[in-house]
């Protein structure tokens, strides 16, 4: 059924993404995931065809499009099943703390390579022992001249290995009070001296996804590289949380309806006790629950993404659906695959690779509880 909140010429455009799926994702997937990462060529393919940073000004390359260009793409990537293919960070995450927060220089100098694909963005504030406190983050940048010093470390770094310009959180000044007060941002070309890429971080899931650690070891950034006012990183972080959030519930709600598809057309075909899977009573009782969990996301997200975009205030909604959606997408994934039985094990089989992909959903993007923590403290 097709969704209210979009026009004929989303749709269109959601044509155009599937065909670059098909063209240049899905039948290299499998070995990108044996690599560990996605090449770089990809984001360049994809920018020609104008799939990246779809909402980027003309003037920089872009079209100009509303945000609901870029939940086409987040649905058909997770719907198919590429969860790895981090295009969103790239266009929805990262890129608008340039666009937005940038100065005219910064951006003449980086968004309209972002938009063609040559740079690629990763967005570094996670460290060892601070993820869900962020406010507390250590990585230290000190004033030298016309540089910062930087010093630290940051971990679980999306596009790790293949990003070029990282936008990385670190401390100006500390406030014991008020730690949050003392973080900035920076963009760290990843050509500066100091800047290390560590391993690849070997995980259970996302496994074409370069998630890796970085280190800075007296890596001196130019003052000109600093994102918004000394001291002001953790309020632009937190505000640019709403739209991350919500792009990781829409990913989640796709990825739900891709396997509850996936999961129809197996039962179908299925036979056991010589009848088709579909006929017995469980497993229409199971999807029948599933179609309404996913209706019901699409219809908070028809509700959420219009409102996003009329830039309301809708932190506790978005955190809302960001948790009910993961947690959806979680179970949803685990009860189709118990639909295929053995098969549903095998990694040949896409509903494995939805099972495994999903469960980050629930950790990064800030995990449930901290969603459940934003919601009550918005209730009372
Ligand atoms: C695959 C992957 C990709 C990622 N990509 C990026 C990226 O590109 N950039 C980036 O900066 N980070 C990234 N992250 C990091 C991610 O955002 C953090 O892992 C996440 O914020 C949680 O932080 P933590 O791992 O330190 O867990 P912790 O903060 O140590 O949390 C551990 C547990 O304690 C709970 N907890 C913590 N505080 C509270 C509280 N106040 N109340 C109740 N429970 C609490 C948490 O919910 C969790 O269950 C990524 C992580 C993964 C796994």
């Amino acid at each position: 059924m097709k969704r209210k909140i979009y026009s004929e010429e989303h749709e269109s455009f959601r044509d155009i993404v599937k065909r670059f799926i098909k063209d240049h994702i899905a039948s290299d997937y499998s070995l990108w995931e044996k690599q560990g990462q996605v090449p770089t060529e990809l984001y360049k393919l994809a920018g020609k065809q104008g799939l990246l940073c779809p909402s980027a000004d003309e003037k920089y390359g872009g079209s100009g499009g509303d945000f609901l260009f870029s939940a086409i793409i987040i649905e058909e990537l997770y719907r198919q099943g590429f969860h790895s293919v981090f295009f969103a960070l790239h266009s929805d995450i990262a890129f608008p703390y340039i666009s937005e927060l940038g100065s005219a220089e910064q951006k003449e100098k980086w968004l309209a390579k972002c938009v063609s694909g040559e740079n690629i963005l990763a967005l570094a504030m996670t460290e060892p022992n601070y993820g869900s406190d962020i406010a507390n983050l250590q990585t230290r940048a000190e004033k030298k001249d016309n540089f910062y010093v930087l010093n630290g470390s940051k971990t679980f770094i999306s596009n790790g290995q293949i990003a070029n310009l990282v936008i990385v959180a670190a401390r100006t000044s500390l406030d014991k009070e008020k730690p949050h007060k003392g973080i900035s941002l920076f963009v760290v070309e990843a050509d500066t001296l100091g800047f290390k890429r560590g391993q690849k971080l070997e995980k259970i899931g996302l496994h074409a996804q370069d998630t890796s650690e970085l280190f800075f070891e007296n890596c001196k950034i130019p003052t000109a590289n600093m994102l918004g006012a000394e001291g002001t990183g953790f309020y632009s972080m937190m505000k640019s949380l709403q739209q991350e959030r919500l792009v990781i519930a829409i990913g989640a709600a796709a990825a739900a309806k891709g396997c509850l598809d996936l999961t129809l057309q197996y039962v179908k075909e299925r036979q056991v006790f010589g009848k088709p899977l579909s006929h017995m009573q469980n497993t229409r009782f199971e999807l029948a629950e599933i179609a309404t969990q996913v209706q019901l996301a699409e219809s908070f997200l028809d509700d959420l993404i219009p409102r996003h975009m009329a830039r309301e205030d809708i932190v506790k909604e978005v955190s809302m659906a960001k948790y009910w959606m993961t947690d959806m997408q979680s179970s949803v994934a685990d009860r189709c695959l118990q639909l295929f039985g053995g098969y549903g094990y095998s990694l040949e089989y896409p509903i494995a690779r939805q099972y495994v992909d999903a469960r980050v959903q629930k950790i990064y993007g800030g995990t449930n509880e901290i969603m459940k923590e934003m919601i009550a403290s918005r209730l009372m």
